[in-house]
C-alpha cells in the first residue's frame, strides 16, 4: 500500500508541577511530534518523537522539508528501505541529533500502519516474547523536598510499582547520599531502587558515587557522566559498586555498538524516539542480547511496552513522567509491577487531536 499522505503536528504539553533533572535544568513541560501517515487505501499509522520544550517545529521541519518527498507514493511496508532513505537523506547534517528524532517518528508511524493493516499487535510483529514486561516509576524529583520524594515513593507502590528511581545531582555527594539513604529507609528492602545522576558528575565523582551507593543496594546508577565517554562509562563499570545504566542520549545503533563494545554499561536503556525509531531499537535490542545484556526503556512507555514485550531480554520499562496518558486511547496497563502489552493493532492507541489542540505548537 503506497503512502499518500503525511500529517505533521507538534504540540507542548504542560506538566503538572515543574520538575528538575540535572543536565536538563527545570522543567515545566514537554514536546511532542506526531506523524500521521495515510496510505491509498485509507490506511492510518501515528507516530510520535518527544523532548524538551522548544524543539517540536525544528523536527517537522526536518520531516517537511527531507522526508515528506521521498516518501510519498513509496510502499509503506518497506520499512528497512523507507528508514535508510531518511538516514541517507540527512547523512551530511544527522547521523544521530534532531534527524534521529525526526526518523522516529516516521519510523513509528510506518510500524502502527503496518501493524494496524495486519490487524496485529506490534509486540507479536516484532517477535512476540510476552505481554507482561516489568515497570519502574521514572521518577524526576531532582528539585523536590525529601518529604515529597517519599510521598510519591508511597503512592507509586500504592499504584502497583515494586521499582521506582529518583534523581542525583544535589549540591553535595553528602546530600545525594542521604536523600537516598531515607528513600531506601521509607521504602525497605523489598522495592528496588534506581538512581539518575543525569550526567551530574566527572569520572573520579561518579566512582566514588558509585562506591558509596553500594550501601543502599540500587539496581543500576544511571548516567552518572556525559554520555558519549564511553571509556569513563568502561572504568565505572569495572571498578564501581554499583551497576550502570546509560543509553537515552545515544541516537545511532553504532553509539550503542561501541558502548557495547567498549564494556560500559550493565543497563542499556534505548529509546526509540531518540535513537531513530522501532527499527534501530529492535537491532539495539538484538545487540545487547548478543552481548549478554538486558534491554530496558527510557520514555514513551505505552509504545516501549510492545517494543520489550517483543525481546526476551526485556528488563524493564520505565513509567516516564511525560506521560501522555491524557491524550491517547488505551494507556499502559499496570498490574502486579508488569506492564501490559495490548492486543489491539499497531500501537494499540490513538491520539485524541480534540484534547490535544489546546497545546498545538505549530
Ligand atoms: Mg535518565
Amino acid at each position: 500500500m503506497n503512502i499518500k499522505k503525511l500529517i505533521l503536528d507538534s504540540y507542548t504539553i504542560p506538566l503538572p508541577v515543574p520538575v528538575k533533572a540535572y543536565a536538563a535544568g527545570l522543567m515545566t513541560g514537554f514536546d511532542i511530534v506526531v506523524v500521521r501517515i495515510t496510505d491509498e487505501n485509507g490506511n492510518e499509522g501515528q507516530g510520535y518523537t518527544t523532548g524538551h520544550t522548544g524543539f517540536g517545529g525544528s523536527i517537522v521541519r526536518i520531516i517537511k522539508d527531507s522526508f515528506e518527498s521521498i516518501l510519498i507514493g513509496e510502499d509503506s511496508a518497506r520499512i528497512e528501505y523507507l528508514w535508510l532513505k531518511m538516514w541517507k537523506k540527512t547523512h551530511y547534517v544527522g547521523r544521530g541529533g534532531q534527524a534521529s528524532f525526526a526518523i522516529s517518528a516516521v519510523d513509528a508511524a510506518l510500524w502502527d500502519l503496518l501493524g494496524k493493516r495486519l490487524k496485529q499487535p506490534l509486540w507479536k510483529l516484532l517477535g512476540g516474547y510476552t505481554p507482561k514486561v516489568k515497570v519502574y516509576a521514572g521518577n524526576i524529583d531532582l528539585n523536590f523536598p525529601i518529604e515529597q520524594i517519599l510521598d510519591n515513593a508511597t503512592k507509586n507502590i500504592e499504584d502497583g510499582f515494586k521499582a521506582i528511581k529518583m534523581r542525583l545531582g544535589r549540591d553535595t555527594l553528602k546530600e545525594d547520599l542521604s536523600r537516598v539513604e531515607a528513600m531506601r529507609n521509607h521504602i525497605g528492602d523489598d522495592i528496588e531502587l534506581m538512581a539518575d545522576a543525569n550526567e551530574a558528575w566527572r569520572v573520579d565523582q561518579a566512582l566514588k558515587a558509585s562506591n558509596e551507593l553500594a550501601n543502599f543496594n540500587l539496581t543500576w546508577l544511571e548516567e552518572p557522566i556525559t554520555p558519549d565517554d564511553f571509556r569513563g562509562y568502561a572504568y565505572l563499570k569495572n571498578n564501581g559498586a554499583t551497576p550502570i545504566a546509560a543509553g537515552e542520549n545515544l541516537h545511532t545503533l553504532k553509539e550503542f555498538q561501541q558502548l557495547f563494545y567498549y564494556d560500559g554499561v550493565d543497563f542499556p536503556e534505548p529509546d526509540y524516539t531518540t535513537c531513530g525509531g522501532f527499527t534501530p531499537f529492535m537491532k539495539i535490542a538484538k545487540l545487547a542480547e548478543a552481548y549478554n545484556l538486558p534491554v530496558m526503556s527510557h520514555g514513551a512507555h505505552d509504545v516501549h511496552v510492545h517494543l520489550l514485550a517483543a525481546c526476551p531480554n526485556a528488563a524493564y520499562i520505565e513509567v516516564h513522567a511525560f506521560g501522555i496518558e491524557n491524550y491517547i486511547s488505551n494507556p499502559l496497563k499496570i498490574e502486579n509491577g508488569y506492564g501490559i502489552a495490548p492486543d489491539a493493532p499497531g500501537i494499540g492507541f490513538k491520539f485524541n487531536f480534540d484534547k490535544l489542540k489546546e497545546f498545538k505548537a505549530n
